[in-house]
């Protein structure tokens, strides 16, 4: 490794340099699932990440559902609160709750930390600090320590706007850019409150509870991007007014991008080497909640399951992964994006209702 190099690493051994047989670039929960499963088959891992501290800082609202399962997992450690229903609050209709929503809001950070420990504890070699800056047609991956590295595999799991992705010309071109804090909770809080309005140009807002805080955030079509930080303020007023919130709970923005397009083809080739995208980089977001975290997860494990098929001498292996993947998301990916499609085209109160997963109508 070059003088200079970005700190921390954890490559005491100088293993970056070389010939991985899994190269996985990003190590979110779709990269660490990647390089664990990849590893446990006793292949060869390097991952790269750009993050001198995995899981920092946090860009989520930290929501999944109570079903995801993960092997290793210790989920005790990772949540902060379970949530047992949804509200629906439509414009300044009244609020409408939902049982069948049970989830768990985590810690993002813990949570990204753990897959990462467990990526290691599988033999996966990971490298914090350090980016991808390039891909080259023959797969070869230049890394900003100077360093190359010629993988026979790659897993680009480098979230929404994925350079593994655009080096195989898989772009994610619709997105929604989302603005959060975390506020005081004025009193505890078991359900997940969704805020639907005409504003919030194919998104929509959120107060998710975590304990005596909550995540509060908003996310815009990408066109309405310059609206959102006034958006964001004018509901933390409301909800602060009515007495649902107090003040910021600490120095707390966040946000970023989230895919809403729909899933892109997840393999492709840099000659030889075949490369297979998990997550946002597949554009693995449900178009209308946002939520990805699932899929990255399943993704990834795929992802890596694909690897290790490839090189055991499956030669269809990515091309088989590919297509579990449209089994998995295809259909309610392209039910999210017709209602999505629908309210950016008229956000009348009854589309936005019928357009949203606790309507029944939404799944008709
Ligand atoms: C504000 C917000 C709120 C959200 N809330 C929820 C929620 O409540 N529930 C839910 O299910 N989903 C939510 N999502 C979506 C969810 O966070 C993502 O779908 C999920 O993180 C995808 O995981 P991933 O591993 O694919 O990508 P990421 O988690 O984005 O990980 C990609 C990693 O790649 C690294 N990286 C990128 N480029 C490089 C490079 N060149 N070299 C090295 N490393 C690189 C990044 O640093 C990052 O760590 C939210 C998204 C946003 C933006």
């Amino acid at each position: 490794m070059s003088a200079g190099a970005p700190e921390p690493t954890d490559d005491p051994c100088g293993l970056i340099a070389g010939s991985p047989d899994v190269l996985v670039v990003g190590l979110g929960p779709a990269g660490a699932r990647a390089a664990a499963i990849a590893a446990a088959d006793g292949w060869r891992v390097v991952g790269i990440e750009r993050r001198s501290t995995f899981g920092e800082p946090v860009q989520c609202a930290e929501l999944v559902c109570s079903a995801l399962t993960i092997e290793g997992l210790d989920w005790d450690r990772v949540t902060a609160q379970g949530v047992a229903r949804m509200v629906t609050r439509v414009e300044d209709h009244v609020p409408e709750s939902t049982a069948g929503f049970a989830g768990r809001m985590i810690s993002r950070r813990l949570f990204d930390q753990q897959l990462a420990a467990r990526a290691v504890a599988c033999g996966a070699h990971l490298v914090r600090g350090v980016s991808v800056t390039r891909l080259d047609a023959d797969g070869s991956a230049r890394l900003s320590t100077g360093a190359t590295l010629r993988p026979r595999v790659i897993v680009g799991a480098d979230g929404p706007r994925s350079q593994v992705g655009a080096a195989i010309g898989r772009v994610n071109r619709e997105l929604v850019v989302a603005r959060q804090v975390a506020v005081r909770l004025e009193m505890a809080y078991d359900a997940t409150d969704i805020f639907l309005r005409a504003a919030y140009r194919g998104g929509y807002g959120w107060l998710f509870p975590k304990d005596r805080e909550a995540n509060l955030g908003i996310g815009v079509d990408y066109a309405a991007r310059s609206e959102l930080k006034a958006l964001l303020a004018g509901l933390e007023s409301e909800l602060r007014a009515v007495g649902r919130i107090g003040a910021a709970a600490r120095p707390s923005l966040t946000g970023g991008l989230i895919p809403v397009g729909g899933r892109l083809v997840a393999f492709g080739r840099l000659r030889f080497v075949p490369v297979a995208l998990a997550g946002d980089a597949a554009g693995l977001t449900n178009p209308v909640t946002g939520a990805g975290i699932e899929a990255a997860v399943r993704s990834g494990e795929l992802a890596g399951r694909a690897a290790s098929a490839w090189l055991g001498g499956q030669q269809m292996a990515l091309e088989d992964f590919d297509e579990e993947l449209g089994d998995l998301y295809d259909g309610a990916y392209a039910r999210a994006q017709r209602h999505r499609r629908e309210t950016l085209r008229c956000a009348s109160v009854s589309n936005l209702r019928r357009g949203w997963i606790s309507s029944p109508e939404y799944w008709t």
